[in-house]
């Protein structure tokens, strides 16, 4: 992949940087146009909250790590906002946590699934699955109910970063655990996950990388206990309160 041009010392380097790999996952195919109007929507929320991680996400991110550690079978979702952002990071997660990755696309095409998923391959993903498709998530349509039954089909945890609303909700109501990584604290994705993480995919993916590393000897106690601690509904009001009042 190809550079932009932009000097490190520009004050919104890393914007414009995730602005680029957008831009050129549209160019490779593995990122939809509506992919762009995501990211536009998700910059706008992260220059409110400083381009920064808040306190409250970090540790949403850490009790993502002990969900993910402590799962049967954990299964961390990939769309073409996260393939262009993200791939190495979300390898490096699966590896971290023993999840299985997934190709899950709202705009499903042929095409593009195997292109995200020679895409994670080369970023150094053994499987991904998603091709198959042979397992459905009850009350969507057709299309957008496709996962693989061996995947997020039968998976226990469900880690969605930037996951549409409807479909949130629908993995919610078939009873998994869902980690939702969104910028906007009012989104139903948000609303809906069992563990909201109120940042960028760029920040968060690293830092539950980091806090499962931490954790990897953690026992089982202790990982119940963090995840027992955590309180969604104080995690998204303190998200808005920082939105709300840029402090
Ligand atoms: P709703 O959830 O309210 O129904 P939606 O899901 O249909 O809305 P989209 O524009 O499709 O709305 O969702 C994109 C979501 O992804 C936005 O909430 C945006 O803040 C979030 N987002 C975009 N880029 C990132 C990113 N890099 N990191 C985290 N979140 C992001
Ligand atoms: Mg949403």
């Amino acid at each position: 992949m190809t550079g932009p041009d932009i000097p490190e010392s520009h004050p919104r380097y890393e914007s414009l940087l995730t602005r680029h790999r957008i831009e050129e996952g549209v160019d490779l195919g593995i990122t939809s146009r509506q992919g762009l109007i995501a990211q536009g929507r998700g910059e706008a929320f992260d220059y409110l909250l400083g381009e920064e991680t808040l306190p409250s996400a970090d540790e949403a991110e850490r009790v993502a790590a002990a969900h993910l550690l402590r799962a049967d079978h954990a299964v961390l979702s990939i769309n073409g906002n996260v393939a262009a952002l993200a791939p190495g990071e979300m390898v490096e997660l699966a590896a971290a946590t023993g999840a299985d990755l997934e190709v899950n696309l709202f705009n499903r095409t042929e095409e593009r699934m195997e292109k995200i998923a020679a895409h994670l391959r080369e970023h150094g993903a053994e499987a991904v699955k998603g091709l198959t498709a042979d397992g459905r998530i009850p009350g969507l349509d057709h299309e957008r109910a496709k996962v693989d039954a061996d995947g997020i089909g039968s998976a226990d945890v469900v880690l969605v970063p930037l996951e549409d609303g409807d479909r949130a909700e629908a993995l919610a109501e078939m009873g998994k655990t869902e980690l939702v990584i969104d910028l906007n604290p009012l989104s139903r994705s948000a609303q809906t996950a069992t563990v909201p993480i109120v940042d960028n995919l760029i920040r968060a993916v690293p830092n539950i990388t980091a806090h499962a590393r931490d954790l990897a000897d953690a026992s089982e106690e202790e990982l119940a206990e963090i995840v027992e601690g955590f309180d969604a509904a104080a995690a998204l009001e303190d998200a808005e309160r920082a939105i709300r009042s840029m402090e």
